[in-house]
């Protein structure tokens, strides 16, 4: 148990490091904000916190949530949840992924909000709960289209009423999710619309059998933007929150539309450079010797790498802010290091602060779309991909 615990908390012996990321929280006050004036009055906002509020920290990022009006907080691990109420969060917490018989009472006990798709874990759960004398609220999570989790639409209704008639457990909620919302490919559009229509027959479907549904919710970020007929009671964005535009939903098209928000980046990577090296015509940077100086020139060495979520693959794809200007890492990137080229004569010098990549606002010329973009890769991996051992610097603004 010990072990377990001191693993959890690997680096809290001592949080500051030349690398490390700010968080701005008045950047989540904003997004949420703006994400609120798209919806009508009376939608509520389920804000997903999974994968440590895609590594912003679940704990700050829930408690400014539950400040800025909040519905309900998602995650997709038991184990989010419980860290939750332990932090002190009382609202709803909807756990997103499917629960295991092991979990059920973890989840009644700390009050979490599971999801549930076939009778076989409805009667489950309903043993558990009814012989710990409790009546758990579930969300009954169907698949119209995404090809993971979730009931078929003709099973809904049976599973609603298979619910509603069970002691142990109440139907609090009806939801399913987009497979294709942030393509705005014809095809996808069509695909998002028939997933909106069918849910909304499941919907009517259980309530033509007298069951009320609870709260009905399908909108991720991008179906927010885009798609207004798909917030039915309550919406969940993680990426919009986040301060990023989901796929094709980009800034530009939404200001082309009409549907202008502005959303801003919480989060950036800073680091410094900790040596600068003279380095002659012909030799080589790091493993592998990829990268060749084809004349004398000045490298920067920046402790970060791949051990911190800089990934290998970024390559020298990976460029950073020094002084307003940019800079390519050259040479592979290693665990904890990396290297970027500075040219000759330059004007950067040891100890200057490097911007790996953050919202324009601050300073940074590259932000995690851009290299999301050059790595083929999506914002969200980039951002939940910051290692734990990057210290998270909270700020207000
Ligand atoms: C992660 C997740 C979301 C949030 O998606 P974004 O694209 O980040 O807005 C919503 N619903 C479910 C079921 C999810 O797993």
């Amino acid at each position: 148990m010990l072990v377990a615990k001191k693993m959890a908390n690997r680096y809290d012996d001592c949080d500051m490091r030349a690398t490390f990321a700010n968080i701005y929280m008045g950047n989540l006050r904003n997004n949420i904000e703006q994400i609120r004036s798209r919806l009508a009055p009376g939608v509520r906002l389920c804000i997903p916190v999974k994968a440590d509020a895609y590594g912003h920290g679940a704990v700050p990022v829930a408690h400014t949530a539950v400040e800025c009006g909040a519905d309900y907080l998602a995650v997709a691990a038991v184990s989010e949840g419980v860290k939750l109420r332990k932090a002190g969060i009382t609202i709803p917490i909807l756990v997103l992924s499917l629960p295991q018989p092991s979990e059920f009472t973890e989840i009644i006990e700390r009050h979490l909000t599971p999801s549930l798709c076939d009778s076989e874990l409805v009667r489950m759960l309903n043993v558990t709960a009814t012989a710990m004398g409790r009546k758990v609220p579930v969300h009954l999570k169907v698949d119209t289209g995404m090809g993971r989790i979730g009931c078929t639409a003709e099973e809904a209704p049976e599973l609603a009423r298979l619910i509603a008639s069970s002691q142990g457990v109440r139907l609090d909620g009806v939801f399913t999710h987009f497979a294709v919302s942030d393509s705005l490919l014809p095809a996808d559009v069509d695909y998002t619309r028939q997933q909106i229509e069918t849910f909304r027959q499941v919907v009517s479907r259980i309530r033509q059998l007298g069951i009320e549904p609870g709260i009905c919710h399908a909108a991720n970020s991008a179906a927010v933007l885009q798609y207004p007929e798909s917030h039915f009671d309550m919406v969940r964005p993680g990426l919009a929150v986040y301060g990023y535009y989901p796929g094709d939903i980009t800034e530009d098209y939404l200001n082309g539309n009409g549907g202008f928000v502005n959303l801003r980046p919480m989060m950036d990577v800073r680091s410094s450079i900790v040596a600068v090296r003279q380095v002659r015509k012909g030799e080589s940077i790091s493993y592998g010797r990829q990268w060749v100086a084809e004349q004398d020139c000045q490298v920067g060495v920046i402790p970060a790498g791949y051990g911190d979520g800089l990934l290998r693959r970024y390559g020298e794809s990976l460029q950073v802010t020094i002084n307003g200007r940019l800079y390519p890492v050259v040479g592979r990137i290693c665990m904890d290091q990396c290297m970027i080229c500075l040219g000759t004569d330059s004007p950067v010098s040891r100890w200057d602060e490097v911007i790996i990549f953050g919202p324009k606002e601050h300073g940074a010329l590259q932000s995690a779309q851009d290299i999301a973009d050059k790595a083929g890769t999506i914002s969200y991996e980039i951002i939940c991909g910051i290692d734990q051992r990057v210290p998270r610097v909270y700020r207000d603004e």
